[in-house]
């Protein structure tokens, strides 16, 4: 199949510019003005931004949490997210206790492949690193996941010890470390405090887990990275000293990256007091006024490299469970459909700029996530295209999304522009509000970070 797109304007993370762009076989094959080419047809773009599509590096499809299973399995995931624009879904896979890193690929893989949309790439998340199983780090690596997280919270979180070790043979291996940090203790002694004192409604999920008990796990997990000058990338940052730590650690030219999420910009710690708070129930929890503006300055300044969304939605009847006791509602929000259009939208409001949003959302992650194929509209990669209405007035609501949940903490967010096509590689799988994917198109994607 071969296409141009024309007259629209192309949006890079340094530049906005009047270019037609060509798509053969999957790939982009030219860029310039007034292209005419023999044999391919033609998709006007006038009045419309083209831009390449977003890759969400944060995302936990089909995942076993809370006694449950969050509810897009791949392929409702990766439509979900085809039609929001974004054309990679990066997912973490848990290592099982005694299993092997590249053996966690593999049996996570042969899930997938047959249900993704859009093409996908993994991140292991390190639960088990006795015996041998640290060195086996590297046949992921060369498997093409280069990239691990380790979880400073939850039953399969690491100890710091592991967390030191994790960190240091990442830097011998050409790999890199994801953090999700919160301090576990802290989490636990509060969580215990308010259960026995009555206190059991949403809100003291936030409580049990406030500002400082993020602040405190950022800044250790920092200080582990800054003393073995390993890089670290720290996932949903939400709160404001830890932007500071970020920043600083920046400054002093340590390689510390910071990812934050779409629902920590625009929601605050309130909607934990509403009666459907258990639906916003996911950790770190969203904070107060005050990070949230910590985290939009960061932005500003540079000092947020991604916006990734954390998606990991569970139904209602699931989220009810917690009604009248926090600890039993499953953490986690639907979001891969709304994070490039809720960027491109703040970015239409006078935010921030329509460069800094796709440098946010796709050529940063491409970037530090070693996707040599994706992340820019350029001649030679991957035809991950996304067409953009300036212009088109869209109200979020459960009924409009494509995801497998059966409510979003985003109803009734008003959006300025929408995403009106979506290709991936150059196959238009979302078209004016309708997926037209289909299972099997995505494809695993090999990265390096070398
Ligand atoms: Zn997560």
């Amino acid at each position: 199949m071969q296409f141009v797109i024309k007259n629209g304007t192309i949006v890079s993370a340094t530049e906005m510019y009047q270019a037609d762009v060509a798509v053969a076989d999957g790939k982009i094959v030219a860029i310039g003005k007034d292209l005419s080419l023999e044999g391919y047809d033609v998709v006007d773009a006038a009045g419309k931004l083209v831009l390449p599509g977003a890759l969400d590096v944060h995302t936990h499809l089909a995942m076993p949490f809370g006694g449950t299973i969050s509810s897009d399995d791949y392929f409702a995931g990766t439509r979900a997210a085809a039609c929001g624009g974004t054309t990679t879904v990066f997912d973490f896979i848990l290592q099982d206790f005694d299993e092997k890193m590249v053996d966690a690929v593999k049996r996570r893989d042969a899930l997938c492949a047959p249900d993704a949309a859009v093409d996908y790439a993994f991140h292991v998340g390190v639960k088990d690193v006795s015996g041998d199983l640290l060195d086996s780090m590297e046949e992921a690596v060369e498997f093409g996941v280069p990239t691990f997280k380790v979880f400073m919270v939850y039953d399969f979180g690491v100890s710091d010890g592991v967390f030191y070790k994790v960190l240091q043979k990442s830097k011998e291996i050409g790999a890199r470390i994801s953090v999700h940090a919160e301090n576990n203790e802290m989490v636990n002694m509060l969580v215990e405090k308010y259960i026995s004192e009555g206190k059991t409604s949403a809100w003291y999920h936030y409580m049990s887990r406030p500002e400082f008990v993020e602040k405190e796990a950022d800044e250790r997990a920092i200080s582990w990275a800054k003393e073995l000058n390993a890089p670290l990338y720290i996932v949903h940052l939400a709160n404001k000293g830890g932007v500071e730590a970020v920043t600083k650690a920046k400054d002093e030219g340590y390689e510390i990256y910071a990812e934050t999420c779409p629902q920590y910009l625009h929601f605050t710690n309130e909607v934990y007091k509403r009666e459907d708070g258990r639906n916003f129930v996911c950790s770190p929890p969203m904070k107060g006024q005050e990070s949230q503006d910590a985290i939009w300055d960061a932005i500003i300044r540079g000092d947020i490299d991604t916006v990734a969304t954390d998606h990991c939605p569970f139904q209602s009847y699931e989220k009810d469970w917690g009604k009248d006791d926090f600890r039993k509602i499953p953490n986690g929000c639907a979001g891969v459909e709304n994070m490039y259009p809720y960027m491109l939208s703040m970015a239409n409001k006078g935010k921030i700029s329509f460069q800094k949003a796709v440098e946010l959302c796709s050529e940063n992650p491409a970037r530090l996530f070693g996707c040599k194929d994706k992340g820019s509209l350029s001649v030679g990669k991957d035809a991950d295209i996304v067409i953009y209405d300036k212009d088109k007035e869209f109200t979020i609501s459960v009924d409009n999304m494509h995801s497998d949940c059966d409510h979003t903490i985003w109803e009734g967010a008003e959006l300025k522009g929408y995403p009106v096509q979506t290709y991936s590689k150059g196959r238009l799988v979302f078209d004016n509000g309708e997926f037209l994917g289909e299972r099997g198109w995505g494809k695993f994607v090999k990265r390096s970070l070398k």
